[in-house]
């Protein structure tokens, strides 16, 4: 797959990367962490405000994976299917109530951080809306509310009249509002993490993809083309994308790719029509509808491609036309940016903490919710690596590969058409016409089609 990190929205318009200094000779430290994405640098970020020598490697530049790409929600939730219930339901009520605890309060953690180190990220907390797309869903909302209520944190149920208001969407029948939720440039946001970051004392090397882990006495030696680092401790923070570094770590969770596209809206009234207060939008579907605006009048949004032949080239068309048919008081669009990225899934989308050999951690799968939630967990992390008994709000395990993980890898793509004509069905025929096309008036690039 073609690397369309240069391509996106964010590369276009995030602040400038953080200028790192050469690095010319071999170091050691205490904790070396391998990938700059957000739980990278959240936990040597945290490791070198307690007085660690920790040393980041990155492969390419900072923010490259998911945490550059991403859509740029601050979601203080778990993915949709799981909430305090059920996440207490898998983890035990111990690990559970601590990592509900965690991911409830982890909006405003992104937005304190983001004060406390003058991040310049556009960064808004103007709320996060769930809307949901059919009236039973409504009742699910309910529930979730409840439930997270029992953590201390209050969410708005909002009826169907607000909620359309507030979308833009006249198919919506209620909604949960987060208000510690919003919205930020996510690539501004990893170069500031990694900027602060460096302000503690942290190294961080970028072009040095690590090739090879090798236990040496008490401590791991982490080689790459050029040098190599010694360290007591190795935290993996690789998002288990790279299947050579550790296989059985990769092997725990399954690649989806996720595309984007950024599309210049140019009537004004749009702007009071549509998301009016600014918040960010993603709903109950299972092929989630997610929708932003920029700083600059763009409509960002994405979606993964079924598994099957040209699908991904007609992708951003119908990411366009779902804009289109979900917000009909949308002007003409202009679609200028896309690309793609690749979130990692676990089985039952929580993250996981792996202590792969003795001193050799990774943590990973943080699913479709990293933002928030790596930034979180990345404190917590750097206090266990540092030997802090009280340990993490997740359980530390070690890899446990998925069975048939060859076929499971490509089941997200598979399932997806079932997945879009069941919210079909329950979302009814209305809002499922195609959408009215503006002959002479939409423009989108034809190489972005
Ligand atoms: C399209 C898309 C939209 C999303 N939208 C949202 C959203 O709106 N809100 C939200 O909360 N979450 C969202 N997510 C999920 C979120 O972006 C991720 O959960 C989060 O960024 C993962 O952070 P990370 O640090 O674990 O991994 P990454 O950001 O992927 O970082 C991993 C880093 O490791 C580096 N690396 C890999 N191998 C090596 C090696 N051998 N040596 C050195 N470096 C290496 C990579 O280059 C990369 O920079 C989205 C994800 C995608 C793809």
């Amino acid at each position: 797959m073609a690397d369309t990190f240069q391509e996106s929205l964010w590369h276009a318009t995030a602040e400038p990367a953080p200028e790192l200094p050469c690095w010319t000779e071999d170091v050691s430290a205490d904790i070396a962490v391998v990938g700059a994405g957000y739980l990278g640098l959240a936990s040597a970020l945290n490791l070198a405000e307690s007085g660690a020598r920790v040393v980041v490697l990155e492969a390419e530049e900072v923010g490259h994976g998911a945490s550059g790409r991403n859509t740029g929600f601050v979601v203080p939730s778990f993915v949709t299917g799981l909430g305090p219930r059920e996440v207490k339901a898998l983890l035990g009520p111990a690990h559970g109530e601590r990592l509900c605890d965690l991911v409830g309060r982890s909006g405003d953690r992104v937005f304190e951080l983001i004060n406390k180190y003058d991040i310049r990220c556009d960064a808004k907390q103007s709320g996060w809306l769930q809307p949901a797309h059919s009236a039973e869903r409504v009742g699910f909302l309910e529930q979730r509310r409840a439930d997270w209520l029992q953590h201390g944190k209050t969410m708005q149920l909002l009826d169907r009249g607000t909620t359309v208001r507030l979308t833009g969407a006249p198919g919506y029948h209620g909604a949960l509002l987060d208000k510690s939720g919003g919205h930020l440039n996510p690539l501004s946001y990893a170069r500031g993490l990694a900027r602060a970051a460096v302000g503690a004392g942290a190294t961080i090397r970028t072009g040095a993809r690590v090739t090879e882990l090798h236990r040496d006495g008490q401590a791991w030696t982490l080689r790459m083309p050029a040098g190599q680092v010694r360290a007591d401790k190795v935290l993996l923070a690789t998002n288990a994308l790279d299947a050579d570094l550790a296989p059985r770590v990769a092997r725990s969770m399954v690649p989806l790719v996720v595309h984007q596209i950024a599309a210049k809206v140019s009537d004004p009234a749009s702007r009071q029509t549509i998301l009016p207060e600014n918040h960010c939008v993603s709903d109950t579907r299972r092929d989630i509808f997610a929708y932003r605006w920029t700083p600059d009048g763009r409509l960002v949004t994405g979606g993964a491609a079924a598994w099957a032949p040209g699908a991904t080239g007609r992708l951003r068309r119908s990411l366009a036309d779902r804009l289109r048919r979900l917000l009909p008081s949308l002007g003409p669009l202009t679609v200028d940016f896309a690309w793609s990225g690749i979130i990692g899934l676990t089985r039952d989308r929580l993250p996981r903490v792996f202590e792969v050999e003795s001193g050799l951690f990774a943590a990973l799968g943080c699913n479709g919710r990293g933002l928030a939630l790596s930034t979180a967990l990345g404190s917590e992390l750097a206090a266990f690596l540092r030997g802090d008994e009280r340990g993490l709000s997740v359980p530390v395990s070690r890899p446990a590969p998925m069975r048939g993980h060859l076929v499971a890898r490509h089941l997200p793509s598979i399932l997806l058409p079932w997945a879009r004509l069941t919210d079909r069905l329950e979302t009814g025929p209305a809002l499922d016409r195609k959408p009215p096309r503006r002959a002479g008036t939409d423009n989108e690039k034809g190489s972005l089609q």
